[in-house]
């Protein structure tokens, strides 16, 4: 039977580092593969029985303990990754030149641990000495946590996010934020909340939950990840979704260090597809258009609105930088292997071109009427583009069907 947890018996845990990590695998839904994992504390009790953090991180919290166990986990952590580096993980499917980053291990944070600006300024001297990368570690906290502390957080947050160091918002949908909100925080991504991911299977509406809030990251250039997969129907719909990275169950519990480090350089069977990442695209290509028609409708009726106030924020000058090149450039170009997806990059490279061209003559007030030629144009290329993208989407599928 456990002892019950007492306050004497938690600090004597803590000087004796008994607080340890377990780490959950993450996976990148596009590839299949395991990009990292959360860091999630767990008390290696006396009797050999291993406590959840529900069991006495309350009694942390409760009695001022909280930022230096994270300090103290921090440090923990830094030497799993350390360890890590090392051991050589096997990465599927990966052409050579693109394999991917590093793997990254989050680690969970309270509002006070921002507030003091000592993890911040603890981070900063680890990527100065050079002791890890920015990009092997990542930053999470609650919704409802940051949410209620905004002015405390806020500061910090950026901080670390300007360090390099990517910041998640934990339990997304149980912290009633709004899209405007979100927009201002300086998160790279939001882990679906489990209840939300659970729920999904029980209702359609509980369904189109879950597809909302995928699109609201990806609107927000912020990367989707969800959490507490347990089952292989959930799986697949989330990647068919274009859901980028998930955790739970299904993948891998929170496991040893010795386990995770077992875990990473084993070969796993996770299926991964850009099925969904593919709809994506044609809906960005479909927003980049919608730039084009709303820049030509809000000149026209003369609502005194910029040309740039209408403009996709994912529109760049440049077609690499934007939504739809980061991915065609990026992960995308996993796909060589489907010949349809070779035709996509010079109809992409031209509808851009075109486009900025035409938002170009309308900032020198030619008329629309002027302009129309121009667009039905841009709207043939468009066409096309989808269309392949479409191809590309039955190709997929087509390889999924002979796996
Ligand atoms: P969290 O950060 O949202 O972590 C996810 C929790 O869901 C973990 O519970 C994990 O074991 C559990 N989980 C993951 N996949 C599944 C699944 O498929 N099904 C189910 N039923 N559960 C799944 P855990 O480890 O008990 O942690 C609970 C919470 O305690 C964490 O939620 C986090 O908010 C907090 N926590 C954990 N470690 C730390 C820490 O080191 N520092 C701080 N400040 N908080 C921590
Ligand atoms: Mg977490
Ligand atoms: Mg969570």
């Amino acid at each position: 039977m456990n002892s019950p947890v007492t306050l004497k018996a938690l600090e004597r845990a803590m000087h004796n580092d008994e607080l340890v990590l377990f780490y959950q695998p993450k996976v990148c839904l596009l590839s299949g593969e395991v990009i990292g994992a959360e860091a999630l504390v767990r008390w290696a009790h006396g009797d050999a029985s291993v406590l959840s953090p529900d069991e006495f991180l309350p009694m942390v919290e409760s009695n001022g303990l909280l930022h230096d166990l994270t300090l103290q986990l921090l440090d923990q952590l830094v030497g799993a990754i350390v360890e890590l580096r090392d051991s050589a993980p096997i990465r599927r499917n990966a052409p050579t030149g693109l394999l991917p980053p590093e793997l990254s291990l989050s680690i969970n944070v309270a509002p006070n641990d921002l507030a003091s600006r000592s993890i911040s300024n603890h981070i900063a001297s680890l990527l100065q000495a050079g002791t890890i990368k920015a990009a092997e570690l990542q930053i999470e906290i609650t919704e409802s946590a940051v949410m209620s502390n905004v002015d405390l957080v806020y500061d910090d947050l950026v901080r670390i996010k300007d360090l390099g160091v990517k910041v998640l918002m934990d339990d997304f949908g149980t912290g009633y934020s709004s899209i405007d909100r979100l927009s201002q925080l300086p998160f790279d991504a939001l882990k679906l909340d489990q209840g939300m991911v659970k729920r999904m299977g029980t209702s359609l509406q509980n369904l189109d939950v879950v597809r909302s809030a995928i699109s609201m990251a990806r609107e927000l250039g912020m990367t989707s990840v969800a959490e507490g997969i347990e089952s292989e129907s959930v799986y697949n719909f989330l990647i068919a979704h274009g859901c980028e990275e998930g955790q739970g169950y299904f993948l891998g519990r929170p496991m040893s260090l010795a386990d995770f480090r077992a875990f990473v350089t084993t070969e796993h069977d996770f299926e991964g597809s850009q099925i969904g990442r593919v709809h994506q695209a044609c809906l960005n290509l479909l927003r980049f258009r919608k730039t084009l028609v709303d820049a030509a409708f809000c000149s026209r009726v003369g609502e005194g609105v910029a040309l740039q106030s209408v403009a996709d924020p994912g529109l760049q000058s440049d077609v690499v930088s934007t939504r739809l090149g980061l991915w065609y450039f990026g992960i995308g170009q996993r796909l060589v292997s489907h010949p349809v997806f070779n035709e996509i990059e010079e109809p992409l490279r031209k509808v851009h071109g075109s486009g900025l061209k035409f938002l170009e003559e309308l900032e020198r007030h030619r008329s629309v009427a002027m302009l129309d030629q121009q667009l039905a144009d841009i709207d043939q290329q468009v066409n096309r583009l989808i269309s392949l993208l479409h191809s590309l989407e039955r190709s997929i599928l087509a390889c999924k069907q002979n796996r």
